[in-house]
């Protein structure tokens, strides 16, 4: 006899974090209602854990009678949406990767650890009557003036008013705390106020010029479909991305927009905000716990209609999403390189298809990957031939550093041609992808260099600190005052880095600003706003940094932009290195001659007739990755290929190498599969470890997949003095 209580589901299958490759049963007790997308506390061997309920059931015979109860369900609904759900169990199968991190990745880093899902914000403002009606010309005080006035602007534009945005505006407590005193202003708890989007404009559109409204008109409104936007800086693309947000939003759904890790600064935001009456809120790395559980959780209850952010936001459950906008699509930042190594762009792209909605690539430097899938007819290609507001393309020309005197790493021809431009009243962008000092820190006797003592690398003289720094481990040690090996104390910097750079500016030109961009100079937005704003002052100026300058901002004084050193890349054994460096050269040069000024790019280079620059002297990047993607497909690599790495490191060389060799092994019984290696990592030794690579090639994805999927059943990822791991699509393969 059969009841129905049989088919009630009393079975959870709960994501829990351990080397688990799926969910754990649990059976659900009495008035416990878990869902699908709920977090649960859970007994896990000794300990009590926080996992993820990724299905219920009815109980079968497979349970056995001694599962586990889930102790306490944490959401009374379910904090993950459907398809983010899927989006996670796709991520943790399509990586070969755990469940529980893959569900991990959706939640911001206090929900994980099992706080309350409740919004944990200041209090908000909010006008009385009298407050509102109230002519602030008659208050006393010239601060509490201002507050009201303030206040009452915000008030008309239905803005919240929250302390944040108060002390944004220049005011303090101090300010406002007289008018709750005199019964004008009131706080109240903040509390999730789902919104519907409206898409309604704070300032005009501009109209479109042919491209765009190309662009805009062959992009659907409603279904899957996705459009690689291809156009330089200034091209008009953020333009495009507002138009069509401005559809969705009309339509009451939603919008997530994806940029690079750096890019999501006040200034990307203002931009939005300007644009659009609906709410917005921006994830990125640069927030508190506090702040981001918030925003995500504004974004979680439908509270904000845009919701901006860097790589993980895009796992991040928003109501109703109706478009998806990856900005800078070739942008390395959106791959996470530890752990569960996923792609950003990617996922963006299965979830704009799970949900039947479209997503948008946009890039002056498209990936080979999205220019193929375009070539293919997987992707719609627009591109965007004008700048704009018709500026001309810079002019590129090389400097034979053969030929050059040169000082710091500037050569005469590049220093005069600084001159002229500050002269001119105008500003110059100087590129050099190296930070610190000098890179390395060298005997003039004995030939001596400063390795890093657990690296296969030299350590980076950083001056500021006066240390000497590993880039790869982190090892710091004293610069040293006389040479370990023959004891002569003719020590010297070698090379230039971005610190030296400056040093060497400044002393050339004691008068002009030097605004440095690295990481050591500009650690979090904050920085970066700084010297953005720097730049944006009137007068000459010189702009010196990494690649950290080639990421999208607009310096629209800029008419000279210098590349101080981008040889390297030329002869890498990374694959992808010309791609980067291709890429690299084409954003840097972008940054010159916006506004109305013309621009010039100069390259220093010792190998002016490498046939690689050919296509970029014209700054023609279409046909720099027409030739680039020729190469791959005649070596059958990505995105002709299909490619995964496996990466092993130990204290002991030959256990790293024995593990990759056996997993070569069992990888060239399986059909249609290529290995390569195993061989000592391009950085073969790292804080102390030995690393080999693998790589995994084959001319199907699925064949890559099934013959890879047993490795990561049978090896455990951390064994005793070894670790190893697999990229899926790697980016880099240091
Ligand atoms: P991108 O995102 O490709 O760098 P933007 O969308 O930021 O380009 O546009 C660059 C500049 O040109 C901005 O100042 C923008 O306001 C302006 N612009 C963009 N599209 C138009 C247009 N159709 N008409 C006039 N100005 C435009
Ligand atoms: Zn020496
Ligand atoms: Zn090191």
């Amino acid at each position: 006899m059969t009841t129905t209580s049989e088919y009630l589901p009393s079975i959870a299958d709960i994501a829990v974090p351990g080397p688990f490759k799926g969910p754990l049963s649990y059976r659900i007790e009495p008035g416990q209602t878990p869902e699908p997308g709920c977090r649960c506390l859970v007994p896990l061997r000794s300990r009590q854990v926080v996992g993820v309920v990724t299905s219920v059931r009815p109980a079968s015979t497979d349970d056995g009678d001694n599962l586990k109860s889930i102790l306490r369900v944490l959401d009374a609904s379910p904090l993950l949406s459907t398809d983010v759900q899927q989006l996670a169990q796709w991520v943790s199968r399509y990586y070969l990767y755990d469940v529980h991190p893959a569900y991990m990745l959706a939640l911001p880093a206090a929900l994980r650890s099992g706080d309350t899902a409740q919004l944990n914000d200041e209090p908000v403002l909010e006008l009385t009557v009298a407050g509102r009606h109230l002519d602030s010309d008659k208050l006393k005080g010239r601060r509490q003036r201002e507050a009201l006035a303030l206040l009452q602007t915000l008030d008309k534009d239905n803005q919240p008013s929250t302390p944040a945005l108060l002390r944004a505006r220049g005011m303090e407590r101090t300010h406002w705390k007289g008018l709750i005193d005199k019964r004008l202003l009131k706080q109240r708890p903040a509390h999730l106020v789902p919104g519907v989007p409206k898409g309604q404009l704070r300032q005009e559109a501009l109209v479109l010029n042919k491209d765009q409204a190309a662009a805009l008109k062959k992009l659907p409104v409603t279904d899957f479909a996705v459009q690689l936007l291809e156009g330089v800086t200034g091209s008009g693309k953020t333009e495009v991305y507002l138009q069509a947000m401005q559809r969705t939003l009309a339509r009451g759904k939603r919008v997530l927009v994806l940029v690079p890790e750096i890019g999501l600064t006040p200034q990307t935001l203002t931009r939005f905000q300007q644009r659009f009456q609906d709410s917005l809120v921006a994830l990125h790395s640069g927030l508190t716990d506090k702040q981001r559980t918030n925003a995500w959780l504004r974004a979680q209850a439908g509270e904000a209609s845009i919701i901006l952010g860097t790589r993980s936001a895009v796992l991040t459950p928003i109501p109703d999403l109706g478009l998806i906008v990856v900005d800078e699509e070739h942008d390395a930042s959106y791959k996470q390189q530890d752990t569960l190594r996923y792609h950003a762009r990617d996922l963006a792209i299965y979830r704009a298809r799970l949900l039947n909605i479209p997503v948008m690539l946009g890039s002056a430097t498209p990936s080979l990957e999205s220019l193929h899938n375009a070539q293919q007819g997987r992707y719609q290609h627009q591109q965007l031939q004008q700048r704009a507001q018709g500026q001309k393309r810079a002019r590129l020309e090389t400097i034979d550093m053969r030929k050059q005197k040169q000082e710091h790493g500037v050569s005469e021809r590049l220093l005069h041609r600084v001159r002229q431009h500050l002269e001119g009243g105008n500003q110059v962008l100087l590129f050099l992808n190296r930070r610190g000092y000098a890179p390395s820190w060298f005997c003039r006797q004995c030939g001596w260099m400063s390795d890093c003592p657990f690296c296969d690398a030299r350590l980076t003289y950083h001056r500021g600190r006066h240390q000497m720094l590993c880039h790869h481990c982190g090892h710091q040690e004293q610069p040293h005052q006389q040479c370990p090996d023959c004891g002569s104390t003719d020590l010297t910097p070698l090379g230039a880095g971005t610190e030296r750079a400056e040093e060497a500016l400044a002393s050339w030109f004691p008068d002009t600003p030097i605004i440095r961009f690295d990481r050591d100079s500009v650690a979090n937005a904050r920085d970066l706003e700084q010297q953005l704003s720097r730049a944006q002052a009137k007068g000459p100026a010189i702009l010196v940094g990494t690649q950290m300058l080639a990421k999208g901002h607009h310096f629209e004084r800029v008419t000279l932009v210098g590349i101080i050193d981008m040889d390297a890349g030329l002869f890498s054994a990374d694959f992808r290195a010309r791609e980067r460096m291709g890429q690299l050269l084409v954003q840097v040069s972008g940054r010159s001659g916006r506004g109305d000024l013309a621009g010039e790019v100069v390259l220093q280079t010792f190998h002016p007739d490498h046939p690689f620059f050919t296509p970029l002297l014209e700054q023609d990047y279409p046909a720099f990755a027409t030739q680039l993607l020729a190469e791959r497909q005649r070596s059958g690599l990505p995105p002709f290929g299909f490619l995964a790495c496996l990466r092993s490191d130990s204290a002991y060389p030959q256990r790293a190498e024995q593990l990759l060799k056996e997993m070569a092994q069992r990888l060239l019984a399986e059909p249609g599969i290529r290995v390569f290696g195993p061989l000592p990592a391009l950085l073969s030794r790292r804080a102390g470890k030995h690393r080999f690579t693998l790589l995994v090639q084959s001319h199907q994805r699925s064949r890559l997949h099934s013959a890879l999927q047993p490795l990561v059943a049978d090896y455990p990822r951390q064994q005793r003095h070894l670790t190893w791991h697999l990229d899926i699509d790697p980016i880099d393969l240091m």
